[in-house]
């Protein structure tokens, strides 16, 4: 993060990503790119809650009891009276919320108002762990910052215009059309962000670009990306699906789910449990984060070089599968934590695929990348670049372009 202290023109925008126990913030200017100040608060209801708040290049932490979202707004809010910056003078001019699933209705960034609210909450059923707690960011959020116009961004949204081909899966229509089954896909502001903005990275026209991007978080979803619109995507109805995760399976046979049913005696939140908590990498080895599954690998552990073998094969699958979608790859971009650091992760995954007119460098690939690096050798067909996503600044942005400031 950079803080910035120059005069902002346009004003700044507070941006919230509410989980179940957690709110994480920035004061974002969209403008610059800069991030002002950040934070979270997290272990809501809890006997002992943390806030952390970082202004000025200073970093402000306080250990108390925080009972629910609205007291953690109103710590975060009392933060920023005491240590800065100043709201007032930074001019908010829209709260921007990160929200999980927009479901069938959302195909962008929103204006929130009762009925939005309402919306929101109908799509719940499609992602009970996340829509539930992001509304109630929203609804504290807009009682305590009432004279600022709140926008709710959707993760789904750059999704929701998929061809059917890659949206819709092969069961009864009449079923899927009655629940809402389809593919939504997720961390669709990440996709959006870095497709375009690795286009204009690398000086080459969006409309005329396909990409593959690589978002590997402790989530992870891959996306095909042609002329700066999605049409393809590695995430489903949930964000189960797709690539393997820290705890979550990716792609499984859906029959696994009736095995452990009938044979194993498991309820549907046991078994729902064991494929989004306790699968992935955390299944594979015990651990979720890629930094320890190396340390067991370089510990001899063959689980672990297994897990590393099934994580990257996975990646290279879907890199194939895209690469035919499109027809061809112009552009790899790898983003997120693991990502923008893991340079093992990026080789083996990419690792054969000369052929398709993909390589990777060693030295340039060699070590964690906090700027924009491309680490194909020179006159590859297919440009790969590490990418840092700024998933805040994307949601700042698309804040400012609903209030039109
Ligand atoms: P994110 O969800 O984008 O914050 O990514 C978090 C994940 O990134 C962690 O669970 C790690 O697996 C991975 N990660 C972060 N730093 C490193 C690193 N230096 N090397 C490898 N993986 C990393």
């Amino acid at each position: 993060m950079s803080t910035s202290t120059t005069a902002r023109s346009q004003g700044t925008v507070l941006v919230v990503n509410s989980g179940s126990s957690s709110i994480k913030y920035q004061l974002v200017d969209p403008a610059g790119g800069d991030a002002i100040a950040s934070g979270l608060v997290e272990r809501i209801g809890e006997e002992t809650g943390a806030v952390k708040h970082v202004a000025g290049g200073t970093t402000t932490e306080r250990e108390l009891p925080v009972a629910d979202h609205g007291e953690g707004l109103r710590i975060v809010l009392g933060l920023f009276d005491e240590v800065g910056p100043d709201l007032s003078a930074a001019q908010v001019i829209a709260v921007g919320h990160r929200v999980v699933q927009g479901g069938p209705v959302f195909d962008g960034p929103v204006l929130v108002d009762a009925e939005v609210e309402r919306q929101i909450d109908e799509l719940s059923p499609l992602a009970p762990l996340h829509n539930p707690p992001n509304l109630t960011g929203i609804r504290v959020a807009r009682e305590l910052l009432p004279d600022v116009p709140h926008v709710a961004v959707f993760d789904t949204a750059f999704f929701h215009h998929l061809p059917a081909a890659a949206a819709t899966y092969a069961i009864d229509r009449e079923v899927a059309a009655r629940h809402h089954v389809r593919r939504y896909g997720a961390h669709g502001t990440s996709h959006q962000y870095v497709s375009h903005e690795v286009a204009a990275y690398l000086g080459r026209p969006v409309e005329q670009t396909s990409t593959i991007v690589l978002h590997l978080g402790n989530g992870a979803s891959a996306s095909a990306v042609q002329g700066g619109r999605a049409v393809d995507t590695s995430m489903g109805l949930t964000p189960l699906e797709g690539l393997v995760m820290g705890t979550r399976t990716g792609d499984i046979d859906p029959a696994v789910t009736f095995h452990l049913m009938r044979n194993a005696g498991m309820s549907v939140d046991e078994v729902d449990d064991l494929l989004n908590r306790r699968s992935g990498l955390k299944g594979l080895t015990g651990e979720n984060d890629l930094r320890e599954v190396h340390r067991l690998v370089d510990e001899g552990v063959e689980a672990a070089r297994v897990a590393i073998d099934v994580y990257t094969h996975r990646i290279k699958k879907y890199v194939g599968a895209y690469a035919a979608v499109l027809g061809g790859v112009d552009v790899i971009a790898f983003t997120a934590g693991v990502g923008e650091n893991d340079d093992v992760v990026r080789a083996l995954s990419l690792a054969g695929l000369e052929r398709l007119g993909i390589e990777v460098d060693p030295e340039r690939n060699a070590g964690r990348k906090k700027e924009p690096t491309v680490i194909s050798p020179d006159g590859a067909a297919t440009t790969v670049v590490v990418f840092p996503t700024n998933e805040e600044l994307a949601i700042a942005r698309q804040a400012v372009a609903v209030v039109g400031a």
